[in-house]
């Protein structure tokens, strides 16, 4: 399976929602990969969009994320949004752990445990995102941050279907994308941790959940010039894009060269 999951963060209203879609409704997705894998799409717009999406994604053979899920299962938490409800509304996949919401919201890697075991008791599959600062990087602790962020992010998880994104922030929203020894350097870290901690086989599968090896997608300034050569490593699963996924003929070009 290949996947290309588009990040809209708080960009998208209805009109440019409605837009792309249209567009997307004009070009038909490729069934499979060039090499023949499965493809799967997956659109992640702001939570007002989703049953919209919902409706437009179901036309083109595509899925639906949500950008975030609460930590708590229901009750009075002004703002928050339940995985289960996110489920009764059939979305498929929720982010957990972005950077942004890590920085900007002060979510610790205890908050985003609680919410990646509400996503998987409410069944939609978390798209679980981890990477290092610049700083980390320059101070050679990448590897270190990785492994707190895996360790006590997944803790308690004993079964999928998971998907990790690696993202390192220095590469999120900037044009600076790692190199694809980076970025599977990175990636041959992250599947050696997944197999430690018994979760090297979390993915999503026709067999079944479980059947598969846990998807490893890589986040960080992918746009069609650079997706060649970071798709062409053997630890990525696919890609986690920003930016490049407000355009659909962009989003469309990475579906295309999806390896
Ligand atoms: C992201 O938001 O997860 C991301 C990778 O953004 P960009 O592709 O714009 O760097």
């Amino acid at each position: 399976m290949w996947y290309l999951a588009g990040n809209w963060k708080m960009n998208h209203g209805p009109a440019a929602a409605e837009a792309f879609f249209k567009e997307l409704k004009t070009n038909p997705l490729p069934a499979r990969s060039k090499s023949g894998r499965d493809l799967r799409v997956v659109v992640i717009p702001q939570l007002p969009l989703i049953s919209f999406c919902l409706e437009q994604a179901q036309v083109c053979g595509i899925k639906v994320g949500a950008q975030n899920c609460a930590a708590q299962e229901s009750g009075a938490f002004t703002g928050e949004t339940s995985a289960h409800v996110l489920a009764e509304l059939r979305v498929s996949y929720t982010l957990i752990g972005h950077s942004e919401r890590r920085t900007l919201f002060g979510e610790t890697d205890e908050i985003l445990n609680r919410k990646l075991h509400c996503a998987l008791k409410a069944k939609i599959t978390p798209i679980f995102c981890v990477g290092e600062t610049l700083g980390e990087r320059e101070s050679g602790r990448t590897f270190e941050v990785l492994d707190r962020q895996l360790k006590v992010g997944l803790a308690g998880v004993k079964a999928g279907p998971l998907v990790l994104a690696y993202e390192p922030v220095w590469a999120i929203g900037t044009g600076k994308v790692a190199s694809p020894e980076q970025a599977q350097e990175a990636h041959a870290h992250i599947r050696a941790k997944l197999h430690e901690l018994e979760l090297a086989q979390a993915g999503e599968s026709e067999k079944g959940l479980n059947a598969a090896r846990t998807p490893l997608l890589y986040g960080g300034s992918v746009k069609p010039e650079n997706a060649s050569a970071l798709g062409s490593q053997p630890d990525l699963d696919g890609f986690l894009v920003g930016g490049a996924s407000l355009q659909a003929a962009s989003f469309l070009e990475l579906i295309r060269l999806a390896p």
